[in-house]
C-alpha cells in the first residue's frame, strides 16, 4: 500500500501493529488522516478482514466522514462489514444483540431528553428546573463513572448522597420498566454485560479484533472500559488524542484516560506529530500561545509550512447586533475579495442561544447558512409525533411514546381514562400497554373509553410484525396514512405552519426510506439509530454551498478556511459557571479547539456591551484575548486599555467598517 502522503511519524503509526499504539499530537497534525490509513493499511497489508475492525468516533459526522474518506482508499468489497461508529452506536448494537442476558428486549426503546426530562421531573414531584437539571447530570455523571444503583446507595455517605441514589434507583426501575434505556446506558450496560457473561465478551473479543479511537482524550471511564473490556490482554488498538482539546470533562469525560493507557498497558508505543497540515503559522502561534498558560500533561510542539498568513483579526463590537452585522460584512466583504465560496467559512459559538442574532444578519444579507449542533430536525414536534408511533411499535412498553401516540392524534381517550390508566400501571408496576388489557382495569373505565383505548392498542399490535418484516420506508407511509396525520395537523395549526409541519415529515419519510434502503434495516433498527442521532447532533445537512454555524464544541475534529469565533468576552468564553467552578483551563481547551479549526484567515470578535435581561451592561474582552501574542494580531476596539500597545482608535474602526460599506455598494 502507498504510504507516500504521510509523513514518517504517521507512517510508523499506521505500520505499528505489534502492539497498543497511542499517537498523542495537537490539532490539524494528522491524526484523524491516520486513523483512515491505517484502516486501509489493516486491509490490505495486514490482509484483516474489514468485519473485524471497528473504528471508533466521536459523533455521527465524523463517523460519516471517516466512512467516505476511506471509502476513497479502496473499494466497496473490501470494506464490506466494516465498524465505522460512535461509542454510542457500538454500544447499542452490542445491546442489540445481547439484550437478553439484562433483561431486556432487543426492541428496547432509547429514550430522549425530553422524556428523561420527564422521568425525572415525575420522580422528584418538582417542576424546578434547576432541580431536574441538576440532577439528571448527576445521574448522568454516576453512570459514567460506572457506578450503579446499589452501588450508590451503599457509598452514599451523606444525606444528600443517599436520597440520590434512591433517585437513581427509581429512576432505574423506572427505565427498566419501559424497557427502556438513556444515553449513557448505551456504554454502561455493554461494560456490565462483558464483565458478567465471559463467554459473550469472549465472542464480541473475536468479532472486533482490531481497533481503532479517534478524539480519545474526550471518553469517559465506562468507555475507556468498554475499550480494555474490548481488546482484552491482547491490546490491538490504536488511539489517537490531544490532551489539549479535552472538552467534555462535564460530560464525564475524563482526559486521565491518556495518562492512564500507558499505566494499564505498559508496552503503549507512544507516537508524536509535530507538523500541522491545516492551519497557516499565524494561527498556530496564537493557538499555541493560548494553550501554553494551561498546565501541560504532554509536551506537544505544531509547526506548519503553510506560509504565515495573515494577522489574526481582533475586533470589538459595539452590541451583539453591531457584532453580527460586522460577521455578515466581513464575510461578504471577505468573499467578493478574495472569490470564495460560503461553504468557506464558518461561525463558531461558545452556546447556541448566540446563534440566533448571527442567523438574523446572515438572513438579512442573503447569506445561506447550516446550523450544527443547534436544535434537531429530529426533535421537532411534528417528527416526535410519528417517532412516538415507531417507538411504540418497536417496545409497546415504551410508556413516554405510548402517551404521546395516544393524544396525538385524539383518539376518544380522554385524561381521565389515562390518568386511571396510569395509576394502575404505576401499581402493578407494569406498562401502560399492558395495563390496558388487565380485567382489573377494564372494569374502572367507561366501555366507551375502553373500546376507543383498545381500537388503538390494537393497531398498533397490528403494526408491529410489519415493522419486522417490510421495509421502513412504506410501512411509515401506511402508518401515516392510518392515522391520518396531515388532517391533524392542518386541523390544529394554521395551514402556514401546518404546511411546513407537513413537509418536514414528508422530509422524515424519505430520510426512512434511504436510511432503510442503504443500510437495510427494518423500521425498528432505523428507530433505535433516529434515537442516537438526535442525542448526539441533529441531522447532518447536505452539503450545500453554505455557512457552517456550530458551537465550539460540534465543530471538533473539522476545518474550514475563514473562521470567525464570535462572542470573546469573559462569562461566555470562558463561561461564567466554568470561572466559579474553576473550571477555566477547559474553557482555554475550547478556545485553542476553536482557533485550531481555521485553516486559513480567524477573526475574533467580542461586544463592548450586551444586553443582559433586558439592561445594558459593559462587558470585559476575554481573557484569553490578552494570552494571544501582540505579533499576530491586528486588534480594532479595546482590548488592553491599560497598556494601550495594540490598540486601534475607535475611528478607525468606523472608518474601516465604513469602506467596507462601501464596497459592498458598489458590488
Ligand atoms: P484535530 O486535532 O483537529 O482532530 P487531526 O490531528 O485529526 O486534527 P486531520 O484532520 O487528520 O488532523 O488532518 C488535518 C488536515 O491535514 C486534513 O485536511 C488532512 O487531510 C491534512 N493532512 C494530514 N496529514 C497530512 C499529510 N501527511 N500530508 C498532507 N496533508 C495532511
Ligand atoms: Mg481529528
Amino acid at each position: 500500500m502507498n504510504l507516500d502522503h504521510l509523513n514518517p511519524p504517521q507512517r510508523a503509526a499506521v505500520k505499528y501493529l505489534d502492539g497498543p499504539c497511542l499517537v498523542l499530537a495537537g490539532a490539524g497534525s494528522g491524526k484523524t488522516r491516520v486513523i483512515t490509513q491505517k484502516i486501509a493499511y489493516l486491509i490490505t497489508a495486514a490482509q484483516m478482514d474489514a468485519r473485524n475492525i471497528a473504528a471508533i468516533t466521536f459523533t455521527n459526522k465524523a463517523a460519516r466522514e471517516m466512512n467516505e474518506r476511506v471509502g476513497t482508499l479502496l473499494p466497496p468489497d473490501k470494506l464490506r462489514g466494516l465498524t465505522v461508529s460512535t461509542f454510542h452506536s457500538l454500544g447499542m448494537r452490542i445491546l442489540r444483540e445481547e439484550a437478553r442476558h439484562l433483561g431486556y428486549k432487543p426492541q428496547f426503546s432509547i429514550l430522549d431528553s425530553g422524556d428523561q426530562w420527564k422521568i425525572i421531573s415525575d420522580i422528584l414531584t418538582t417542576t424546578d428546573k434547576q432541580l431536574i437539571r441538576s440532577t439528571i447530570s448527576r445521574i448522568s455523571m454516576l453512570k459514567s463513572d460506572r457506578v450503579s444503583p446499589d452501588k450508590a446507595m451503599l457509598s452514599a455517605d451523606s444525606e444528600g448522597e443517599l436520597h440520590l441514589a434512591k433517585l437513581y434507583r427509581q429512576y432505574q426501575d423506572t427505565l427498566q420498566a419501559y424497557q427502556a434505556v438513556d444515553f449513557d446506558d448505551l456504554i454502561r450496560l455493554p461494560v456490565d454485560l462483558f464483565a458478567q457473561f465471559e463467554e459473550v465478551r469472549a465472542k464480541w473479543q473475536q468479532r472486533l479484533r482490531y481497533l481503532l479511537i479517534d478524539e480519545y482524550q474526550d471518553t469517559n471511564n465506562t468507555q475507556y472500559e468498554l475499550l480494555k473490556q474490548l481488546t482484552g490482554s491482547s491490546g490491538k488498538f490504536t488511539a489517537v488524542g490531544d490532551d489539549d482539546q479535552s472538552i467534555y470533562a462535564w460530560r464525564g469525560a475524563n482526559v486521565e484516560n491518556l495518562a492512564l493507557l500507558k499505566t494499564d498497558f505498559p508496552s503503549l508505543e507512544i507516537i508524536k506529530l509535530e507538523q500541522n497540515y491545516r492551519s497557516v503559522a499565524r494561527i498556530l502561534k496564537c493557538a499555541n500561545a493560548v494553550i501554553s498558560n494551561n498546565p501541560k500533561l504532554f509536551e506537544k510542539t505544531l509547526w506548519s509550512d503553510l506560509g504565515i498568513g495573515d494577522p489574526i483579526q481582533v475586533i470589538e463590537a459595539k452590541s451583539e447586533e453591531a457584532e453580527a452585522e460586522m460577521v455578515a460584512m466581513n464575510m461578504l466583504n471577505h468573499k467578493f475579495l478574495n472569490n470564495t465560496k460560503f461553504s468557506d467559512y464558518a461561525v463558531l459559538y461558545r452556546g447556541n442561544h448566540q446563534a440566533r442574532i448571527i442567523e438574523t444578519q446572515l438572513r438579512e444579507h442573503r447569506i445561506p447558512y447550516v446550523m450544527a449542533g443547534g436544535q434537531s430536525f429530529f426533535d421537532r414536534a411534528e417528527i416526535k409525533d410519528v417517532l412516538s408511533y415507531l417507538r411504540l411499535i418497536a417496545n409497546e412498553d415504551d410508556d413516554p411514546a405510548f402517551i404521546r401516540a395516544i393524544t396525538t392524534p385524539k383518539r376518544g381517550v380522554g385524561n381521565v381514562t389515562l390518568e386511571r390508566l396510569g395509576a394502575y400501571a404505576n401499581q402493578r408496576q407494569i406498562s401502560l400497554f399492558t395495563a390496558a388489557f388487565e380485567e382489573g382495569f377494564i372494569h374502572q373505565v367507561q366501555p366507551q373509553q375502553y373500546e376507543a383505548l383498545h381500537t388503538f392498542c390494537e393497531f398498533i399490535n397490528r403494526m408491529q410484525p410489519r415493522a419486522q418484516r417490510e421495509d421502513a420506508g412504506s410501512v411509515l407511509v401506511d402508518l401515516l396514512q392510518a392515522i391520518d396525520y396531515e388532517t391533524w395537523l392542518y386541523d390544529s395549526d394554521d395551514p402556514k405552519p401546518a404546511e411546513a409541519k407537513w413537509k418536514n415529515v414528508q422530509d422524515f419519510v424519505g430520510w426512512v426510506k434511504k436510511h432503510g434502503e442503504e443500510k437495510g434495516k427494518n423500521l425498528i433498527e432505523v428507530t433505535q439509530t433516529i434515537a442516537l442521532i438526535t442525542m448526539l447532533e441533529g441531522r447532518d445537512e447536505e452539503e450545500v454551498d453554505a455557512v457552517r454555524m456550530s458551537t465550539l464544541h460540534a465543530s471538533k475534529g473539522l476545518e474550514y478556511p475563514h473562521v470567525f469565533l464570535i462572542g470573546c468576552e469573559e462569562d461566555i468564553l470562558p463561561h461564567a459557571n466554568s470561572i466559579e467552578s474553576g473550571m477555566v483551563e477547559e474553557e482555554r481547551r475550547l478556545m485553542y479547539v476553536g482557533i485550531t479549526r481555521a485553516q486559513r484567515s480567524l477573526t475574533i470578535s467580542y461586544c463592548g456591551k450586551r444586553r443582559r435581561a433586558g439592561e445594558w451592561q459593559i462587558v470585559e474582552p476575554s481573557r484569553f484575548l490578552r494570552e494571544l501574542p501582540p505579533d499576530e494580531i491586528r486588534v480594532i476596539g479595546r482590548l488592553a486599555p491599560d497598556k494601550g500597545q495594540n490598540q486601534v482608535t475607535k475611528t478607525e474602526g468606523r472608518a474601516t467598517l465604513a469602506g467596507l460599506m462601501n464596497k459592498l455598494g458598489s458590488m
